[in-house]
């Protein structure tokens, strides 16, 4: 009997999402466990939607996630599951198995993926680029928290104005040289 990768001694049971979608939930954390070849099956009947994560996002203040912090191993091949970030802004993670390819999904997490139209695509999740552009995201808004506490919120944004007119500008190069000489004026 496959085991929670959480609860560990609490047996999961089979159950389904959407009434069609095979998975083995925990009724101790209400937590479940989707396998890859139940999920593969299932995707041939659905029509992928738009990604939405400020969707997910509230979703997911509604609908709490509580996520675990445990080393989890597979319930059904022994190793262990890899947490993976859904989106920059979002606070939960998936658990995958790199070996089987299962995914573990905390308590609301299909929901929230749901609402956000990204339970028809969460395979794209565990992707390089996926998981390479919620980095340079993530890089990105610190950077801009940075500026933003450097500059001060008026200053910076007038700054952002001013640098996306000179980027723009057919003039770049010698706005900057003007931008940049102490006394353009001097000869
Ligand atoms: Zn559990
Ligand atoms: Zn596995």
């Amino acid at each position: 009997m496959a085991k929670c990768p959480l609860c560990e001694n609490t047996d999961l049971q089979a159950t389904h999402f959407e009434n069609i979608l095979p998975v083995m939930e925990c009724r101790s954390c209400g937590g479940s466990w989707l396998r890859a070849n139940e999920y593969t099956l299932w995707l041939k009947s659905q029509k992928p939607g738009t990604f939405d994560e400020s969707k997910a996002v509230e979703a997911s203040e509604r609908l709490p996630v509580v996520e675990s912090n445990k080393a989890a191993i597979c319930p059904d091949c022994g190793h262990f599951l890899r947490k993976y970030r859904v989106g920059s802004k979002l606070v939960f993670q998936l658990d995958r198995c790199n070996n089987c390819n299962g995914v573990w999904l905390d308590r609301n997490e299909w929901e929230s993926l749901k609402l956000a139209d990204l339970h028809d695509e969460i395979n794209q999740i565990f992707t390089q680029p996926w998981q390479k552009r919620i980095q340079d995201e993530i890089a990105a808004g610190k950077l801009d928290m940075m500026y933003m506490k450097k500059f001060g919120e008026d200053d910076y944004k007038k700054v952002k104005e001013i640098r996306k007119w000179i980027w723009e500008n057919a003039n770049r190069s010698p706005l900057l040289a003007f931008l940049l000489d102490k006394d353009p004026y001097l000869d």
